[in-house]
């Protein structure tokens, strides 16, 4: 990078990478735990795939009586209250409002984690480039949280991460491939439609892809209203980081193709005659790739067991939803709902690094094999992960850290609530 650019070097009690929902939960959590806080995110927007850049919405626990808690659902309620009518912009505004006039928070939007430095098993700092103001950062935290999803932090640090499927016999996990692969879940960009009073025709782009009989979509197509198109998926079977810019070009042409079948050769057209296309991603959202190892891998065994341990900070309940690598080249069901109880314990030892002693996780990237992030990675649960990881690393920047102080601080922020399922082990 040109030596000419400006720099600023920023002093943080903890820096956390990445502004999803686990990201922005994070930074919202240490800084509100009196942690001097970064927050490095390389979009304009918060949210990662619940922003207005990839518009998908946030699940989390099943059951009744089960609600994620704690700073989701202030953010929740706010939404409600202001944005009635889902408005993405307003969405947008109250995300971006509770990261940028959080005091101890420091936002940088637009801006690339790009390398880190590290000694004696820690980190000392990491770069970021501000793409916008053409500015380079340098900051030197206490701790880090990686929540870009990607595991940005392990290349340049030597974390040790794994990514593919477990075999079945490595953890004893029924779910998954008798033999361990690099397969993951795959990437999607969705579509949203708008019904109108009046026909609505549309001329597809020349370098879609065109289809044209219901058997090209196996299991995935049932008419225009109730779907986000989730299963326009691709790359499970390439690698969803370096392959990203690839599969980005050809789920557009899916994406522009099936639109263009559903307005013009599928047999449900006339259902579709007043929809219009209202908006297509150009942001694919991401599933899996990197998970970082912790000192425990949550393993499909223990979701089915309740996820009983003594260091809970967190709860996930949505079923192991194990979508096909292939995404849309595979003519089966694109996903496997596998079920889980809910709700079940995810513990801290999944939330920190085993072998980077400043380093903690919340995410899609966390400790976990392939089967039990098929349930872990919904955005609920990622936001709990990401107040957990923010609380835990400000008692930590502040030498206060202990699993039964991180429990405390996340019960009296209305996080963590204990249920007859699941008391201390
Ligand atoms: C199409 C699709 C459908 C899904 N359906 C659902 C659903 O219905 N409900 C649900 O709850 N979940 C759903 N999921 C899963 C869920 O969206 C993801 O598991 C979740 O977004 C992971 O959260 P995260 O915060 O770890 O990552 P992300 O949401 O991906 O956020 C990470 C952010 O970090 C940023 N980042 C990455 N690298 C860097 C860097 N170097 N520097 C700075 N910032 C960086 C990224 O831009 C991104 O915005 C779906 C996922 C996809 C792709």
């Amino acid at each position: 990078m040109n030596s000419a650019f400006p720099h600023e070097q920023i002093d943080a009690d903890v820096c956390v990478v990445g502004g999803g929902m686990a990201g922005l939960c994070a930074a919202m959590a240490s800084a509100r735990n009196g942690a001097r806080t970064v927050l490095v995110h390389d979009r304009p927007v918060l949210g990662g795939n619940a922003s207005s850049e990839v518009r998908m919405w946030i699940c989390g626990a099943h059951g009744e009586d089960n609600k994620e808690t704690g700073l989701l659902e202030e953010i929740q309620l706010e939404h409600c209250y202001r944005n009635p009518g889902g408005n993405w912009s307003i969405w947008d505004s109250i995300l971006y409002e509770k990261a940028a006039f959080q005091p101890n928070l420091r936002l940088l939007l637009n801006a690339t984690c790009l390398d880190a430095e590290t000694s004696g098993g820690r980190i000392q700092c990491i770069r970021a480039w501000q793409l916008t103001s053409q500015t380079r950062f340098i900051i030197a935290a206490s701790q880090y949280i990686d929540c870009s999803g990607d595991s940005v932090l392990a290349p340049p640090t030597g974390a040790d991460v794994r990514s593919g499927r477990e075999a079945s016999h490595e953890f004893d996990e029924d779910i998954q491939p008798s033999r361990a692969d690099r397969k993951t879940m795959g990437n999607s960009i969705l579509i949203q439609l708008r019904r109108t009073d009046d026909p609505q025709t549309y001329i597809p782009p020349v370098w879609a892809y065109r289809f044209d009989k219901p058997e090209d979509f196996p299991f995935r197509m049932n008419g225009v209203n109730g779907t986000n198109f989730w299963w326009i998926e691709l790359g499970g079977i390439h690698d969803t980081i370096h392959d990203s810019e690839y599969l980005r070009d050809e789920l557009l042409k899916c994406a522009y193709g099936i639109w263009d079948y559903i307005k013009n050769r599928a047999p449900q057209r006339d259902e579709a005659a007043t929809w219009a296309l209202e908006w297509i991603g150009s942001v694919p959202g991401k599933r899996e790739n990197r998970r970082y190892m912790g000192p425990h891998v949550l393993t499909q065994n223990d979701i089915r067991a309740g996820g009983q341990f003594d260091d809970i900070v967190a709860y996930g309940g949505w079923t192991m939803d194990d979508h096909h690598p292939a995404g849309l080249l595979y003519p089966g069901r694109p996903t496997i709902f596998h079920p889980a109880p809910s709700p079940y314990g995810i513990p801290l030892r999944c939330l920190h690094s085993r072998n980077i002693r400043n380093l903690f996780f919340a995410g899609r990237n966390i400790s976990v094999t392939h089967a039990a992030l098929s349930s872990t990675r919904v955005m609920c649960t990622t936001s709990i992960l990401g107040q957990a990881a923010g609380t835990a690393a400000a008692l930590e920047a502040a030498g206060a850290f202990s699993p039964d102080a991180v429990r405390a601080a996340l019960r009296g922020a209305g996080a963590l609530l204990e249920t007859g399922a699941l008391t201390d082990a």
